[in-house]
């Protein structure tokens, strides 16, 4: 029998988990939770993996506020080399891990830098809403070169988070996984790009990288869509008493809880959106759960799974 292909989407937890500075030990050893779990999925499905960045952005943009004398680069290659980054962190602790169980010859693994098209009249980018990197005051921010706003923890830079409209690599990602190599991909939702006639040209935006992935999804063919986070799953009345985790969802049910705005914009609105926009469109499988239960989930149907 053919085997189904499993896309999991990794959040920011899998590297940096609440409360931790983020040093690359802390990453690796964060890492090593979803890692075990996709090294033994991966005997059974073909596997892509996305995941997030925001934290290694933010990081990048800071490091360049620090250094006044090298030339400051745009996001979109900030959002290249947090691929690089995060990929061979990812593929380096997965590879190591199927070597563990004796399956790295079947396994190819493979990074790969991914664009992802968006429209250059997305409403988004007249109303920059994304915020990202460090944190500012009223002063310092009203001296920047680029707009900011006013968030809980201090000023930060917004930018545009349009809408994704297509993976540029998705037919050699496709390839990939038919001749049997893992994908680690459209990490950060990948680097945003307008269409100039026949090339492409990078923007200052980010791409939500749910969106992203279940547009990934979608366009490969992919069986079954996870999103792997810090919580079990989605929930209504959150962080109230009355909080209630969802455990499976119809279309239907899945819009009346975003029309009724149990879901967050920038965290859990996404997922729900995502998760919703590919069982929508494919009539397949998507979940939300935690990232210590991504094995447990794909087998059991737990966390919050969405049904065509
Ligand atoms: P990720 O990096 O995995 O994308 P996010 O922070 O974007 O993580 O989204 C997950 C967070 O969403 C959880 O940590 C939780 O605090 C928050 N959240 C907000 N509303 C809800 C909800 N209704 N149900 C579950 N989690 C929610
Ligand atoms: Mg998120």
């Amino acid at each position: 029998m053919k085997k189904q292909t499993l896309l999991v989407a990794l959040g920011g937890n899998a590297l940096i988990r609440k409360g931790q500075v983020g040093t690359v030990e802390e990453q690796f050893e964060n890492l090593m939770v979803p890692v075990r779990q996709l090294a033994r999925l991966s005997r059974d499905y073909n596997m892509i993996i996305t995941h997030g960045n925001g934290p290694q952005v933010g990081n990048l943009l800071l490091q360049q506020e620090l250094s006044r004398d090298i030339p400051k680069l745009p996001l979109e290659i900030l959002v290249a080399q947090t691929q690089g980054q995060v990929g061979y962190m990812i593929e380096s602790s997965l590879d190591s891990e199927l070597m563990a169980l004796g399956i790295i010859h079947q396994k190819p693994i493979v990074s790969l830098i991914t664009y992802v098209v968006v429209n250059p009249d997305d409403p988004a980018f007249l109303n920059p809403s994304k915020p990202i990197g460090p944190i500012y005051s009223k002063e310092e921010a009203a001296l920047l070169p680029f707009p900011t706003r006013e968030t809980k923890k201090g000023y930060r830079r917004v930018v545009a988070s349009p809408k994704p409209l297509t993976i540029i690599e998705k037919r050699e990602i496709s390839k990939l996984i038919h001749m049997g190599f893992i994908v680690i991909c459209c990490g950060g939702g990948g680097i945003p790009v307008i269409r100039e006639g026949r090339s492409f040209c990078g923007v200052d935006a980010v791409i939500d990288k749910d969106l992203a992935s279940a547009l990934l999804a979608e366009e490969v063919g992919v069986d079954l869509f996870v999103m792997a986070t810090d919580v079990e799953g989605a929930m209504i009345h959150f962080g109230t008493p009355r909080q209630e985790l969802l455990h499976r969802l119809t279309p239907a049910e899945a819009e009346q809880y975003l029309n009724e705005g149990h879901f967050p914009p920038g965290s859990m609105q996404p997922k729900v959106e995502a998760a919703l926009q590919f069982v929508r469109k494919t009539s397949k499988r998507a979940f939300i759960t935690s990232t210590s239960s991504i094995e447990v989930s794909v087998k059991e149907n737990t966390g919050t799974l969405f049904v065509p």
